[in-house]
């Protein structure tokens, strides 16, 4: 791994690349932004945010989307994955924001991860971008250009990568360099086809030496 120095000295090069970078997921509120993170698993954002066009015309609220029945739910959100499991998630968080929140959503970390579907990473942006409180949360591409970098070791879990993260990065930077290390993987460091022939970082990576290396094999 490298040192934490040397992680926030990358982590600078990444926040220079995406200065702009921000919360892509459409939301006009925080109850939308938990739907749409909620919506957003296994999906690309553009898609949770074509369906949530129209989606949140329908559904304005919790008591929205109690008032009908599961199946309508899962017809009105079958264009994205996994589409049964999250319409039945939605209405069990909607049932708990109205037993036990008013139907509002809460803003500490507990309550929220008590709501149906919602697990750490969830809560974390719901709290960094609805409350601005800060938080860094790991998300696919988060774990996949910290672990590449070396700023993680592989074996590493989602909860040791963002603990590990939070050491090395200022608080005060937190909620920004989500978002920074989200683009970076996005639209640069891609999961299939990293960019390592324009990439500032290649001295320093392992993962793009290692490829380069057997780039140079084959050929
Ligand atoms: Fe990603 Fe390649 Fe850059 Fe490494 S060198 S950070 S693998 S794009």
């Amino acid at each position: 791994m490298v040192t934490n120095k040397k992680a926030l000295e990358m982590i600078d090069v990444i926040s220079d690349m995406f200065p702009d970078a921000e919360c892509e997921l459409k939301h006009d509120n925080p109850f939308q932004l938990t739907i749409a993170v909620l919506l957003s698993a296994q999906t690309t954002d553009n898609s949770v945010n074509r369906l949530t066009k129209g989606l949140f015309k329908k559904y304005k609220t919790a008591e929205d989307f109690l008032s009908v029945e599961q199946a309508e739910l899962e017809q009105d959100i079958k264009t994205i994955g996994l589409y049964r499991n999250k319409a039945k998630n939605i209405q069990k968080l909607c049932r708990s924001l109205l037993d036990k929140f008013d139907g509002k959503i809460p803003q500490t970390h507990k309550e929220l991860e008590s709501l149906a579907g919602v697990g750490r990473k969830t809560a974390n942006v719901v709290m960094s971008v609805a409350f601005g409180e800060p938080s860094l949360a790991v998300d696919t591409h988060v774990e996949r250009v910290s672990k590449r970098l070396g700023i993680c070791r592989w074996k590493d879990n989602v909860k040791q990568v963002e603990e590990k993260l939070c050491r090395v990065v200022p608080r005060e930077r937190w909620n920004k360099t989500h978002h920074q290390l989200i683009f970076f993987g996005r639209y640069h460091c891609l999961a299939r086809t990293p960019k390592c022939d324009v990439c500032p970082l290649f001295e320093d990576c392992r993962e793009g030496q290692k490829r380069y290396k057997a780039r140079l094999r084959k050929a």
